[in-house]
């Protein structure tokens, strides 16, 4: 009695599963929607409901001019059915706007930012200004990601005035690296020193390693930082010296030029030692190539 009772009940229930799947139909964007789904009626009067939401996201892509105006339930996200055997599943897709920016922003896996501002990540050697300060710069650039991979290259030493835009080149740099792969770390100098004496018990060795062993690294703004013995000597030391061992380049952004550095790198709160401030510059002479930006200040 049970079994005809429920075969009855299918009966009924594909009746109104019909019903409804018609008048769905009644639609012309349903219509044709469901005529790019490779199943048949019986098998998609299952899904009426769901198909409709379906086949909405599917019209509002089409009409859509890009991720900002996207009217879609989930962001950059469509509802779509995918037929297996007698049933058919959905899910959400990414539309081909959020695949192009996913595809865009793939490279900025590759880089990352300690205590800086995710701008950075932005900067683009396309958009620089090509003036004539910049042009040693520019080709410095130039020849270090033509030797980068085949021979030993050096970092870069960048000093000169404040909001010149040193930051933003090297970085620009790094972010063409990282479209071919390369990884690369951007640290602001002064905040990450506070921050890893913070991280003393928690993160410290992980983040101390990733300065000493990443492909290319950028400490910015050195020379800003308040100098102690603990930093010059047992942070800052150490990672030259395994970067120069290693052969990683390296590239340093400061206001100071390099004797002006000393001097500050001379002077700690336990009192003056030119011998390991010079040791450092030592370091810094080997790692790089000097040279200067002088510019109006970018931040106005
Ligand atoms: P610095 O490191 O020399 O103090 P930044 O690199 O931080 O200067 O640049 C200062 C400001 O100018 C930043 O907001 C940066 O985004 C902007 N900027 C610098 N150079 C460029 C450039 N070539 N194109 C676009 N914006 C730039
Ligand atoms: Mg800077």
């Amino acid at each position: 009695m049970k079994s005809i009772e429920r075969v009855l009940n299918k009966k009924v229930d594909h009746k109104a599963l019909k019903e409804s799947f018609m008048d769905a139909c009644s639609n012309k964007d349903f219509k044709d929607f469901i005529k790019t789904i490779p199943a048949k009626e019986d098998v998609l009067i299952n899904y009426t409901s769901s198909l409709e939401d379906a086949s909405c996201e599917y019209k509002n892509c089409k009409d859509c001019k890009g991720l900002t105006n996207c009217k879609n339930s989930v962001k950059g996200y469509l509802l779509t059915p995918e037929v297996k055997g007698d049933s058919i599943s959905f899910s959400y897709n990414a539309c081909k706007y959020l695949n192009d920016k996913l595809e865009k922003d793939a490279y900025k896996k590759n880089i990352e930012l300690f205590e800086m501002s995710k701008e950075m990540m932005d900067a683009s050697l396309k958009d620089i200004y090509k003036d004539a300060k910049r042009i040693p710069i520019l080709k410095y650039f130039q020849e270090f990601t033509k030797k980068y991979g085949r021979e030993d290259v050096k970092g870069l030493y960048l000093h000169g005035s404040f909001g010149s835009g040193k930051t933003y080149l090297v970085a620009a740099l790094f972010n063409e690296m990282a479209k071919k792969g390369i990884k690369s770390v951007i640290c602001y100098y002064p905040e990450f020193l506070r921050s890893l004496k913070a991280s003393f018990n928690e993160d410290f060795e992980e983040r101390f390693n990733t300065l000493k062993k990443v492909d290319l690294l950028l400490l910015d703004d050195i020379g800003a930082e308040n100098c102690s013995n603990w930093n010059r000597d047992e942070i800052l030391g150490p990672i030259l010296q395994y970067r120069m061992e290693e052969h990683l380049p390296t590239f340093f952004t400061s206001n100071l030029n390099l004797s002006e550095l000393e001097k500050n790198l001379a002077i700690t709160t336990s009192g003056v030692d030119k011998v390991k401030a010079r040791r450092i510059i030592e370091r810094i002479k080997q790692l790089t190539d000097v040279l200067e930006l002088v510019s109006k200040n970018r931040r106005d």
